[in-house]
């Protein structure tokens, strides 16, 4: 048997990353922990640390790594690194051969790039990534015989349905959405929604931004502009359905046509093994609790609803940034970021976030991608049409 994988957890202490930690520790004859990174909570990272044992971790935050530095035993025996620089040092380590990208925002775009123009396999959730420079991204993996294999439910869904099929034979992608907490309801009800009511969402547990943007549908834009890079599809050829049971991730239309469909419970778990594992699969019910297939003949009434631009403006507008191309969807999804952030912190109604980001992109100045430095200054682009905007509106 070969030796297990060495695997570097970037944000580790999200809700991706601790579901991939569970991955690895249950599977130790595949998968070796070499580091992983978090952003400020030390005492999740103390805790992370003493249970998985990395060699490596890098803390973003100088105050938590120093934090870190003081409270975590010496018996641990782990090397603390810190700054957004080290996260890219990080996914570098000779021993590593598979970064999983669990990062949220645009801090996570550094060290995929890097890890990608090192040639090593990129377990893919960290979308932004891709939203903000795909193009780069790809071409960078290409050259490079870099994987990148999908975490995101709905495209490692994707990359399972397309296995086996040539392009020819396939007229489209359906990537299926939930519709969030609030689908249905009009604009009028969503004015006095609450931060708390916004991230109670229906299927998933997941994280704070992810969990705004899929209520908005934001999440949604998203990734289609992922599906366009991850799988080489024009935005015609990449449809959204509403299907707020999220039994089924994702549909392919094939030209005879069949409709092809990848189903499984929303469980996390399953598409993190699934890009962890490629080209093998784990057996997940064998090893870790509460994982099982849909039981088709409890689970019934599926549904599936249009998405039209009408009732989602915000797929409508990660599409018109798509076809904008150069700096305009990193500016979009920058942008996205601090609206988000505005909101969260009670200082802009719900139905604002999405009319906010629609302004935006109607300001954003036109310019082209040659490397991270034109990103990154595009994203800054965004953030401070953004905060400008937030500043003008007040909550509204
Ligand atoms: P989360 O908020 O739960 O965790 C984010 C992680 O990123 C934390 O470990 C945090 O320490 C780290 N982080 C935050 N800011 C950072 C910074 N500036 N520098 C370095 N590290 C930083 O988020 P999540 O829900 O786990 O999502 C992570 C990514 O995966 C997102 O891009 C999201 O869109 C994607 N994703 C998540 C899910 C899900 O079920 N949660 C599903 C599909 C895709
Ligand atoms: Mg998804």
């Amino acid at each position: 048997m070969s030796d297990p994988l060495g695997v570097i957890v970037l944000g580790a202490t999200g809700s991706v990353g601790r579901q991939a930690l569970e991955v690895i520790e249950a599977f130790p004859e595949r998968f070796r922990l070499v580091g992983m990174s978090a952003h400020s909570r030390t005492k999740d990272m103390i805790r992370l640390i003493e249970r998985h044992r990395p060699q490596r971790v890098c803390m973003v935050s100088k105050t938590a790594a120093a934090e870190l530095r003081a409270q975590v035993s010496v018996s641990a025996k782990v090397q603390i690194e810190t700054g957004p620089e080290s996260l890219v040092d990080l996914v570098l380590a000779d021993d590593a051969d598979l970064v999983l990208a669990a990062i949220v925002g645009s801090a996570g775009l550094p060290p995929v790039y890097a890890a990608v123009r090192a040639g090593k396999t990129v377990a893919l959730a960290n979308k932004e990534a891709l939203v903000m420079a795909g193009e780069l991204v790809m071409a960078e993996a290409e050259k490079h015989q870099a994987r990148i294999l999908p975490v995101d439910s709905e495209h490692a869904a994707l990359h399972q349905l397309l296995a086996g099929l040539r392009r020819p034979q396939i007229r489209k992608l359906v990537l299926t959405a939930s519709g969030g907490p609030f689908f249905g309801r009009p604009r009028s009800e969503l004015l006095g929604v609450t931060a708390q009511e916004a991230l109670a969402h229906p299927n998933w547990k997941m994280g704070a931004k992810i969990s705004i943007d899929s209520a908005t549908m934001m999440n949604k834009g998203f990734e289609i502009m992922e599906a366009r890079w991850l799988f080489d599809f024009s935005t015609e050829d990449i449809e959204v359905v509403v299907h707020p049971q999220s039994q089924v991730h994702a549909l392919v239309e094939t030209i005879d046509g069949a409709v092809l469909s990848q189903v499984a419970a929303p469980d996390m778990r399953g598409p993190i093994a699934y890009a962890l594992a490629y080209p093998d699969r784990l057996d997940l019910p064998g090893r870790l609790d509460n994982v099982r297939a849909p039981d088709l003949f409890r689970e019934s009434g599926w549904t599936f609803h249009a998405a039209n631009g009408d009732k989602f403006p915000a797929l409508d507008l990660c599409k018109r940034a798509l076809t904008a191309g150069g700096g305009t969807p990193a500016a979009l999804s920058v942008a996205d970021e601090v609206v988000v952030e505005a909101f969260l912190a009670d200082r802009i109604s719900f139905p604002a976030i999405v009319e906010l980001l629609s302004e935006v992109l109607e300001r954003i100045r036109p310019s082209s991608i040659r490397d991270l430095r034109d990103v990154a200054d595009a994203g800054q682009q965004g953030a401070e049409l953004a905060s400008a905007l937030i500043e003008q509106r007040g909550k509204s």
